[in-house]
């Protein structure tokens, strides 16, 4: 079983072909049940991942308040652990933090120590910030395999990846025709990512314009008569209570 865990981390690391991405790592594969992706109703969740960063989850955090929308940061454990005062300032403003790993790997190719380290180490930097626990994993990568979700479950966590995200092919196209790609993909129910971070590394690098385009994804889905609720609150939209 081990010599079989192995070689298929082997195999997903050398193969990286598109249709393996497919089935293991795109959010439209339902290899792996249950991974939520969206939800339901003229209503959306906005989520960050890979911070935070200092100078760009502020700025986003900004643009929040202002616009009295909650969001839901997946949070990298490493820049956690740098920034608790941007964490408190997510809890203290409504918005919720959830894990996104502790130094942003591949989670497929772990084997159990270090996957579980991956999600305890998140919690215990957003709990130390916060005192607050976590509900849902957003596997970097979406990388998720069986491993992977029976380490979500063990931690009680639910998985969770996206629906729409923004182009990260076109680095040079404009951020209007960036935000008008995005918005595209967006339906009743979206879970959208924005980046304000790269991989919890201590500054955004080339993904700093993602944060940029906060205000501009808001008011463009107000426009089409969308609401933004929280991950949470978009769940209980999504399954109404029996
Ligand atoms: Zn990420």
């Amino acid at each position: 079983m081990t010599a079989l865990r192995v070689f298929a981390s082997i195999a997903l690391l050398a193969a990286g072909s598109f249709g393996l991405y497919e089935l293991v790592e795109s959010p439209r594969s339902d290899a792996f049940q249950p991974v939520v992706t969206h939800g339901t109703g003229p209503v959306v969740a906005l989520t960050f991942d890979d911070g935070p960063t200092r100078g760009v989850t502020d700025r986003v955090l900004d643009v929040l308040e202002r616009e009295h929308v909650h969001a839901t940061f997946f949070v990298v454990g490493r820049a956690a652990r740098r920034e608790p005062a941007l964490l408190r300032r997510m809890a203290a403003d409504g918005d919720e933090i959830e894990n996104h790993s502790d130094t942003h790997p591949h989670l497929n190719v772990l084997l159990s120590p270090a996957l579980d380290a991956e999600i305890v180490n998140t919690d215990d930097a957003i709990h130390a910030a916060t005192g607050r626990g976590t509900s849902w994993l957003r596997p970097p990568f979406g990388a998720r395999n069986a491993a992977v979700l029976d380490a979500a479950r063990r931690h009680g966590k639910r998985v969770v990846l996206w629906t729409a995200m923004l182009d990260e092919t076109s680095p040079h196209a404009s951020p209007d025709a960036l935000a008008n790609r995005l918005l595209r993909q967006v339906q009743y129910g979206a879970i959208i990512v924005l980046h304000d971070g790269d991989q919890g590394r201590s500054q955004a690098g080339g993904r700093a314009y993602e944060a940029g385009l906060t205000a501009q994804v808001i008011s463009a889905l107000r426009a089409r008569g969308y609401r933004f609720a929280s991950l949470a609150e978009l769940d209980r939209i999504a399954r109404p209570a029996r």
